[in-house]
């Protein structure tokens, strides 16, 4: 892997950070007028000592903890993970052991205290907002996925932060963020993955209000743990009846539980993928039972798959930059390979294909930033939850980011394996070879399409904000005619968008609903290049000189991707209709 720092030498990564994201709008959301630190001023309390306390403060203080992720990850975990990858994650006598080079990159980023990013201060977290979050996980998946994994997975604390009671928030998220615990997600069942709302595992209550949980998970990553840190795993049972609404959800810890065994995987090596067994395992109810699923779940995993969006946003730049290297340094038909037009068109490709996965990924972390933190603000000032969810603001970006990430997951997962394939085909024989990094990068990221809800999930959980979304006075079509008014688009944009708002209703009378369907993915593809095609100008209008003139030419071959997409699609659904 490529040893430079995985922040600071990521140009458009940068001008984001710098130039692109609105701070002020997302501090004013996630800072709430800095109560943290003012909170420290009157407690003392040292776990806020952190906290910044005005605007240019805020946006230093999130730089910081990228850069530093970005040098340990580009400068020290890069050395390892070649390694990590061949040892892999062994399974003997009941025991998992992870490579040494895993829990040595791990305790790298928590002897630097970078672990906690998704845990509030107040508990010992870093707390930083969504995008910070996003951008971040860029970093960490640009070097790894498996040591990304073990690194993030303390997070899904926020989980705890907001569902558990006060008590049980109190006693385990401050072990999380001080890494004495990691946490799983124990979900999956042999029989039910995409089906969650028919899960068997089943937890009784006995006399004394005591929980225990027996049955069978699959695909518990992380269940077994961390090295020798242990982990808790968020567990979804069955309390009740049938369905979605007869599941709660609990904590359990992986002492309680016994882990069958591993997985032998495609890639992810040193990731431990476990099947548990829960046979009388005590559980802790987390927040109201029936709510398991349609909420705490549900929240948990939006919070995973714009983790995944940044999985392929990470994982894709690490494709190009080991791309670019190879394509310079090999010599055929007596020149460097970089210079021959297939390759430097491929190249070129993937690099404008990660610069719209990122403005996607941004997006969705913003629109939870924008409404998440304003009800939470809200609440702290006494209002209830029913009138905090009819406030206008949070009304419109909670839609946009119920929409927003399934679609950033969906996109970036299949993007990023469509711009990875390329960037090994750049490598030749030797991308299929386990000499180069290209070849686990691509084995690694085929994951990102199948977890935390395959790419089929995320275009059912889209395409009903698209079909009513585009109607005249629809939220989607607010959300990009306000976006387009906030610059002067070229003509090219002007008309990808006009054509836009012609094919949805073209695939709204495609008749019988069975043939409709069959063709969501194709229509949350082309949206999600719609959004991109008008972030990438808009973007590029923020830069000067060559930077700008250079980024609006690669917007440029981007929409005309995306033209050609949509015509493809319009010209095909037209067809069907007659
Ligand atoms: C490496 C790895 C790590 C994982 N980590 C975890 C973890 O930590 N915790 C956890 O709980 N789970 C985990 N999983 C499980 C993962 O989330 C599931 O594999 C995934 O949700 C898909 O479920 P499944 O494998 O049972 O496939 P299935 O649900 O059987 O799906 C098979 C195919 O059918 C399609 N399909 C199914 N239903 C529909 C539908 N209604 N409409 C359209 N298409 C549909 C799917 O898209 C897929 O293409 C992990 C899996 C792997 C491989």
């Amino acid at each position: 892997m490529i040893k430079t720092n995985y922040y600071s030498s990521n140009i458009d990564l940068m001008n984001h950070f710098k130039k692109f994201i609105n701070w002020k709008e997302i501090i004013e959301s996630y800072e709430d007028n800095f109560s943290d630190f003012l909170e420290y001023q009157e407690s003392g309390n040292d776990k806020l000592s952190n906290a910044p306390s005005n605007l240019e403060e805020a946006i230093s203080y999130y730089e910081s903890i990228l850069d530093s992720a970005g040098d340990i990850c580009g400068n020290i975990v890069s050395e390892n993970v070649s390694t990590m990858d061949k040892i892999g994650a062994r399974y003997e006598n009941g025991k998992v052991t992870l490579p040494k080079e895993l829990v040595s990159s791990y305790n790298k980023m928590k002897e630097a205290g970078l672990i906690p990013y998704g845990i509030q201060r107040k508990y010992g977290g870093l707390g930083v907002p969504f995008v910070v979050r996003a951008l971040l996980g860029e970093i960490l998946y640009r070097v790894d996925t498996s040591f990304a994994i073990a690194v993030g997975c303390a997070n899904l604390a926020e989980i705890l932060e907001r569902s558990a009671s006060e008590e049980m928030k109190n006693e385990w998220i401050p072990k999380l963020a001080n890494a004495e615990y990691v946490c799983s997600m124990g979900l999956t069942e042999p029989n039910y993955g995409s089906d969650l709302p028919n899960i068997t595992t089943k937890a009784t209550e006995d006399s004394s209000g005591k929980w225990v949980l027996n049955g069978t998970k699959r695909f518990i990553t992380q269940a077994s743990g961390v090295g020798d840190i242990p982990s808790i795993i968020l567990t979804l049972a069955r309390t009740g009846g049938a369905g979605a609404r007869g599941l709660s959800f609990f904590l359990v810890q992986s002492k309680d539980v016994q882990i069958a065994g591993i997985e032998k995987k495609l890639g992810l090596h040193a990731s431990p993928t476990c099947e548990v067994v829960l046979e009388n395992t005590p559980g802790l109810l987390i927040g109201e039972k029936g709510f398991g699923l349609i909420k705490y779940t549900m929240n948990m995993l939006n919070g995973a798959r714009m983790g995944i969006a940044s999985q392929g946003v990470g994982m894709a730049q690490a494709a190009l930059e080991e791309a670019k290297i190879f394509a310079k340094s090999r010599i055929q038909f007596g020149k460097p390979i970089s210079e021959i037009p297939a390759i430097k068109s491929m190249l070129r490709k993937i690099e404008r294909e990660i610069i719209a996965m990122r403005l996607l990924m941004i997006e969705g972390g913003r629109a939870v930033d924008l409404y998440y933190w304003r009800g939470e603000q809200l609440k702290k000032k006494g209002m209830n939850e029913k009138d905090i969810s009819k406030d206008e603001k949070i009304k419109y970006f909670q839609k946009l980011a119920d929409f927003l990430t399934p679609t950033s997951k969906f996109y970036c997962a299949e993007m990023a394996n469509e711009v990875i394939y390329d960037a090994l085909q750049v490598h030749g024989g030797s991308g299929f070879t386990e000499d180069y990094d290209i070849s686990r990068i691509y084995r690694d990221a085929r994951i990102t399409t199948i977890y935390d809800g395959t790419s089929q999930i995320q275009v059912m959980a889209a395409i009903g904000t698209i079909i009513t979304g585009m109607n005249e006075n629809g939220q989607l079509r607010k959300f990009l005619d306000d976006l387009i008014l906030e610059f002067n688009p070229t003509s090219l944009l002007k008309k990808i968008y006009e054509e836009f708002k012609i094919i949805v209703p073209i695939f709204k009378s495609i008749e019988p609903t069975q043939i409709r369907e069959s063709f969501n993915k194709d229509l949350v593809e082309t949206t999600a290049r719609i959004i991109c095609s008008i972030l990438f100008e808009k973007t590029s209008n923020l830069l000067e000189g060559v930077e700008k003139s250079e980024r609006l030419s690669q917007a440029k071959e981007y929409e005309l991707d995306t033209i050609a997409l949509l015509y493809g699609n319009k010209e095909k659904w037209k067809l069907i209709i007659e």
